[in-house]
C-alpha cells in the first residue's frame, strides 16, 4: 500500500469526494486507511441501564485506499505515488507530479 499513517490525503471517489484530511490509521493488509474528517459514520449507542439515555458517536469509518491520492508534500498537488529504488537499496515513494522522493 503506497498510504501510509499521517499522510495527508485528497478523497477522489464516494460521497467525501474531495475533501482532503490525514491518514489517522492504515490497514495495510486489508488495502483500507481512516482519513480524518471523510467517511463519517453514526453510531447509535443504546443505553446501558433503564432510563439512561442512548448517545450518537460519530466516527470516521475505514475507506478504501485506492480511492485517494497523496498530497505531495513537497509540490503540495495530489498525485498518484510511484515506488523507486533509493540510492540506499531501500524502496522509496515518489511523487508523479515533481518526480521527488517522499518520506
Ligand atoms: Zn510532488
Amino acid at each position: 500500500m503506497r498510504i501510509k499513517k499521517g499522510d495527508n490525503v485528497k478523497v477522489i471517489a464516494g460521497k467525501d469526494r474531495g475533501k482532503t484530511g490525514k491518514v489517522i490509521q492504515a490497514f495495510p493488509q486489508l488495502g483500507k486507511i481512516v482519513v480524518e474528517n471523510a467517511n463519517m459514520l453514526k453510531k447509535h449507542l443504546r443505553g446501558k441501564q433503564k432510563g439512561q439515555q442512548g448517545q450518537v458517536i460519530e466516527f470516521s469509518a475505514p475507506l478504501s485506499a485506492t480511492n485517494v491520492l497523496l498530497i505531495c508534500p513537497k509540490c503540495a498537488k495530489p498525485s498518484r505515488v510511484g515506488m523507486k529504488v533509493l540510492e540506499d537499496g531501500k524502496k522509496g515513494r515518489t511523487c508523479k507530479k515533481c518526480k521527488e522522493v517522499i518520506e
